[in-house]
C-alpha cells in the first residue's frame, strides 16, 4: 500500500524484501531479494534511492544505520526503530517524553519476574522485551510464582511486568511528521481486538474535545522526542476516568490508520510517503465515518460477499496462504459523517 501510494505520486519505489513473492514485490519497480541486514542489498538501496523507509518495525536498527553510513537518508531514523523493539525502552522513553504509561519493571530472571510481580501487586501481564506482535509473546500472571512460571514459558527470555490497565476502551491515534518538523495527526480511531489481534476499528471514535486534544498532545511529543519522520501509531489506553496512557508506539503505518484509505483526506500511506520525501504533509480531516474490520485468515473467503455490499471498500493483500489469523485483507464500511 505504501508503494502503491508513492507510485501515484510519481515515485518509483525499490523493495528490500526476503520473500520472492512478497505482496509488495508485485506492485512495485524492482524487488531486492535478500535478508534486511544484506550488506550488498543495503549498499543497492542506498544507490538508488532518494530515501529508505520501513514498514515492519523487526527491521534490525542495524540496517538503517548501514544504510546511513553509506550516504542514504532513512525515515524514520535506527533510534525510532531501537526504542519501539525494546518494550521497556520504549516506556522509559515514553515517560520521559511526558507520554504516560501503565507502571512496569523489567526483569530478567525467574526470580527477578516474581520480585517485578510482587511490587506490581501479584496480577501482571508479562511481555518478551523484544518480537512480540498481535498478542504473541505475553501472557498474565496472578500472583508472582504464576509470574516465573510464565517468564519459563515466555523462554526465559527478558520480560517487561505490566500493571493491568484497566480501561473503558482502546483507541489510537496516526500521526506524521515532516523533516522540517511539522505535524499533522488523524482523527482517533476506537479499536477491538480479539486474541491479541486487532479486529474492528471505528473512526473517527466518539471523543470529547480534549481527550482529542490530549492524544494530539501526546502524539507530538512522541514524534518531536524521537525527532522522527514518517507516520507513527499510537496504541491508547482510555482509563475510567477519561485519562489516557500509552500501550505501545508502531514506529509505522498502523492497521488501525486503515480506515484513513476510504475516510480521510490524505490517507496514512499517502502521508507517510509525503513525510518522507520531504512534500508538505497533507490534510488530515475525516470525510467519512469508516467501520474497518480485518479480514483473518479464512474470513478472505467471504470477499464476494463484502465487495457486493454497497458501502464497502475492500484490501487484500495478495498474500498467497491464508493461515489462520494472519492478516489476509480488511474491509472499509463507509458511512457519512
Ligand atoms: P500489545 O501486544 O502490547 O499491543 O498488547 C496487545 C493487547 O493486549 C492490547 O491491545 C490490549 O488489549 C492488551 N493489553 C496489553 N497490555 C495491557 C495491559 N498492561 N493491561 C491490560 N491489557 C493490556
Amino acid at each position: 500500500m505504501l508503494a502503491l501510494a508513492a507510485a501515484r505520486l510519481g515515485f518509483d519505489v525499490v523493495v528490500l524484501d526476503p520473500e520472492p513473492d512478497c505482496p509488495a514485490s508485485r506492485v512495485c519497480a524492482r524487488h531486492l531479494v535478500a535478508a534486511y541486514d544484506d550488506l550488498a542489498a543495503l549498499d543497492a538501496l542506498a544507490g538508488v534511492c532518494g530515501v529508505v523507509t520501513v514498514e515492519f518495525e523487526n527491521v534490525p536498527a542495524g540496517a538503517l544505520e548501514a544504510l546511513i553510513a553509506r550516504g542514504a537518508a532513512v525515515a524514520p531514523g535506527p533510534r525510532a526503530l531501537s526504542t519501539a523493539q525494546d518494550r521497556v525502552e520504549e516506556k522509559v522513553f515514553l515517560n520521559a517524553a511526558g507520554a504516560p504509561t501503565v507502571d512496569f519493571h523489567p526483569a530478567a530472571t525467574a526470580d527477578e519476574a516474581s520480585e517485578a510481580a510482587a511490587a506490581l501487586g501479584g496480577h501482571v501481564l508479562v511481555k518478551t522485551r523484544r518480537d512480540g506482535y498481535d498478542g504473541k509473546g505475553q501472557a498474565w500472571a496472578r500472583s508472582p510464582e504464576q509470574a516465573s512460571a510464565v517468564f519459563q514459558s515466555l523462554g526465559g527470555r527478558p520480560v517487561v511486568l505490566e500493571a493491568p490497565a484497566v480501561f473503558r476502551r482502546e483507541l489510537s491515534i496516526i500521526a506524521a511528521r515532516g523533516w522540517d518538523g511539522a505535524m499533522a495527526a488523524f482523527p482517533l480511531a476506537e479499536n477491538s481486538h480479539e486474541a491479541g489481534i486487532l479486529r474492528r476499528s471505528i473512526a473517527p471514535a466518539r471523543a470529547p474535545l480534549d481527550r482529542a486534544r490530549e492524544a494530539e498532545g501526546i502524539a507530538f511529543r512522541v514524534l518531536a522526542g524521537l525527532d522522527y519522520v514518517g507516520v507513527i501509531g499510537i496504541e491508547l489506553f482510555e482509563l475510567e476516568d477519561g485519562r489516557l496512557l500509552v500501550n505501545e508506539i508502531a514506529p509505522r503505518v498502523h492497521n488501525s490508520g486503515h480506515w484513513t484509505q476510504d475516510g480521510a483526506l490524505t490517507d496514512q500511506f499517502e502521508q507517510h510517503i509525503r513525510a518522507i520525501a520531504g512534500w508538505p504533509l497533507g490534510p488530515v480531516e475525516a470525510r467519512a465515518q469508516v467501520e474497518m474490520e480485518n479480514l483473518l485468515g479464512e474470513d478472505v473467503l467471504r470477499w464476494p460477499r463484502i465487495a457486493a455490499e454497497p458501502n464497502s471498500r475492500l484490501h487484500l493483500y495478495g498474500k498467497r496462504e491464508a493461515r489462520a489469523g494472519r492478516k489476509m485483507g480488511h474491509v472499509n464500511r463507509v458511512f457519512p459523517l
